[in-house]
């Protein structure tokens, strides 16, 4: 059985004020439900995030992190650091840091791991460009991406490590990917952990991100192997996020069949 997630990445926005207003507002409204819901602001707001989600049922995700436990890479963060701050996730391989940081599979896959093994669960993003879905090549990216992670890791982490299926072309650009399109590549996904390991393929959080909105979240999230959203813009709006929860939470649960 698999419960829905609902990820807000802030990304590189927000300031105290805004910040303390957003999360108290989504606070407010929240307590009633019971799907996952991550927060994932800068890093530099975690621990005020975390102060003012003490003894609510919402969660901390990092934007990323470096595979090092300490040493000297000035202007990084450790998975250690996330952890003892409150992080019970990380946001990796999103595509701004893949495309603005060159952050390459083998890095991605480096961190994951190091993540994974202080405790802090990776949400690990995939997704395919714009040309490489016009010329047919979607699914070998995705695998590609997957395959790195898998090699280093192992496939049994994927029952506790996250996947977010994000097509580059669909993050903040408004045009979000069709339910069959993004439907096509969650299935795949839960095909290829299937390959080496049925349970852990059902066990397996696939989440959906790419200009997910309050008007098209029911028809994305009612996808059988859509487990939840990935949610950048909108999550900076708490009535929107809060809205998009509520979608995910009429889809609470999923189990095969
Ligand atoms: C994202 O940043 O991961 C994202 C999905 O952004 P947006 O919802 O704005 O497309």
């Amino acid at each position: 059985m698999r419960k829905s997630m609902i990820v807000g990445n802030w990304k590189m926005n927000g300031t105290k004020k805004q910040v303390d207003e957003l999360v108290k507002s989504i606070i407010a409204n929240s307590s009633d439900l019971s799907i996952d819901i991550v927060l994932s602001p800068p890093s530099i707001f975690i621990q005020q995030v975390s102060s003012l989600i003490d003894k609510t049922n919402l969660k901390l995700a990092a934007q990323n992190c470096h595979f090092a436990t300490t040493g000297a890479y000035t202007g990084e963060i450790s998975p250690y650091m996330i952890q003892e701050f409150g992080c019970k996730y990380v946001i990796l391989g999103h595509s701004e840091r893949r495309q603005l940081f060159a952050e390459s599979d083998e890095l991605i896959a480096k961190k994951f791991h190091a993540a994974y093994h202080v405790g802090v669960r990776p949400i690990l993003c995939i997704g395919e460009k714009l040309t490489e879905r016009e010329n047919g090549q979607t699914l070998q990216v995705i695998e590609q991406q997957l395959e790195e992670v898998i090699i280093i890791n192992g496939v049994e982490i994927f029952s506790e490590a996250i996947i977010a299926y994000e097509p580059v072309w669909a993050i903040g650009s408004g045009v979000s990917a069709t339910p069959s399109q993004v439907e096509e590549v969650h299935s795949y996904i839960r095909t290829r952990l299937a390959k080496q390991s049925a349970t852990v393929a059902e066990q397996a959080i696939i989440l959906y991100g790419g200009s997910v909105t309050e008007k098209n979240a029911k028809e994305l999230f009612c996808q059988l192997n859509v487990d939840g959203g990935l949610i950048g813009g909108a999550s900076l709006k708490a009535e929107e996020f809060i809205a998009i929860c509520r979608v995910a939470e009429t889809f609470r649960r999923r189990s095969k069949g």
